[in-house]
């Protein structure tokens, strides 16, 4: 068995909550790190609630536990160069700079020989007439940093429509794919891989609703996304479990981005396979061997945002339906407060 015995988590939100309990199925304690509301809290061993400037509380919680993790790649850079003074953060700091920017993200996907969307650099807005004469429209101009679920993008259909972000961006050529898929991996620090089947996403208003398993591609397609996202986590020497979203596109697959983490997409995991990501990314943190990836449902997972909190009493008596709630305060809209996996065949 492995020496570590606690796990410090950054982040406090639904991910840190689901890691938080694959751990404490290991017998580890999880302990979070998290500067507003902790849903990750309520079933964690500790809780530290503190800014991420905050060098005392930092301080303490790495010296509190074996090893560093986090459920979201924002983290401030001056918060990690203090914790990694103390303990290793798992997965490595390469990892959270290439996904954190954008621009550095594709530069790196294009210099490991993956396809992305044709991007340019956009630092401020006098340089975006350049870029959209050179990437054309429809596009799409999104800021290098601290983006999610469609945040922080403005979509240019028009080469005189030069709306600006608000912060240095990348624009990005539109891609015309056929489907959007994702594939959750997980590498060992010694190298072993194991990735799980690639899922169907269907986003809506820029949040992922559903993912779908099988996905219903071809073989080849499905094999290549796995061995995509196996050749980004042996680029960066990963450890832990890491998203990859892609676009299918008729000449081949596009990546889109990369999440250093457990993924949304991933969720189906729980009910569609023996390990699921938040355990296999446990295992990898801890030192321990992977668990195999493989999928023995088929499995649609369904988030549950804001109103949607009205249909649990109903899916609460659906058959073969696997309900997730995170223990969040108030469902405003947008926000994600569960999540179902129902189980298809
Ligand atoms: P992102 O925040 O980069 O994941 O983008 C959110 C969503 O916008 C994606 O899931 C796609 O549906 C869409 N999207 C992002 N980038 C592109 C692109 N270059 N071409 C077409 N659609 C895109």
């Amino acid at each position: 068995m492995s020496e570590i015995r606690s796990i410090g988590i950054l982040g406090g939100g639904q991910l840190g909550r689901m890691l938080s309990v694959a751990a404490s199925r290991l017998g580890l304690r999880c302990h979070i790190y998290e500067p507003g509301a902790a849903p990750a809290g309520d079933v964690a061993h500790a809780l530290t609630t503190a800014p991420y400037d905050d060098e005392a509380a930092l301080r303490a919680f790495a010296e509190s536990v074996d090893v560093i993790t986090y459920e979201f790649e924002n983290v401030p850079t001056s918060a990690l160069d203090l914790l990694e003074s103390i303990r290793p953060i798992r997965p490595n700091r390469r990892a959270l700079a290439v996904s954190q920017d954008r621009l550095t993200e594709k530069t790196f996907l294009n210099e490991i020989g993956l396809a992305t969307a044709p991007f340019a650099d956009v630092p401020s807005e006098r340089d975006l007439a350049t870029a959209v004469e050179r990437i054309g429209a429809p596009s799409i101009l999104k800021t290098r940093r601290m983006g999610y679920d469609g945040k922080g993008q403005v979509r240019i259909t028009d080469p005189g429509q030069l709306e600006w972000t608000g912060a240095p961006s990348v624009l990005e050529g539109f891609v015309d794919f056929s489907a959007e898929i994702s594939v959750i991996i997980a590498r060992a620090a010694d190298g072993q891989v194991a990735g799980f089947d690639p899922g169907l996403n269907v986003h809506e208003g820029g949040i992922l609703r559903t993912t779908t398993v099988p996905c219903g591609l071809p073989g080849k397609v499905t094999t290549d996304a796995v061995l995509i996202a196996a050749r980004i986590a042996n680029a960066l020497d990963y450890v832990g479990v890491m998203g990859v979203e892609l676009f299918v596109t008729p000449a081949g697959l596009i990546v889109n981005e990369i999440a250093p983490r457990v993924h949304n997409s991933g969720h189906w995991t729980q009910a569609g396979c023996a390990v699921d990501q938040f355990e296999q990314h446990i295992r990898a943190v801890a030192g321990l061997p992977l668990g195999d990836g493989k999928r023995h449902a088929d499995v649609v997972m369904e988030n549950l945002i804001g109103d949607d909190m009205n249909r649990v009493p109903e899916l609460l008596a659906s058959p073969r339906t696997q309900i997730h709630l995170y223990g969040k305060g108030e469902a405003r809209p947008g926000r994600k407060m569960g999540h179902v996996n129902r189980i298809t065949s």
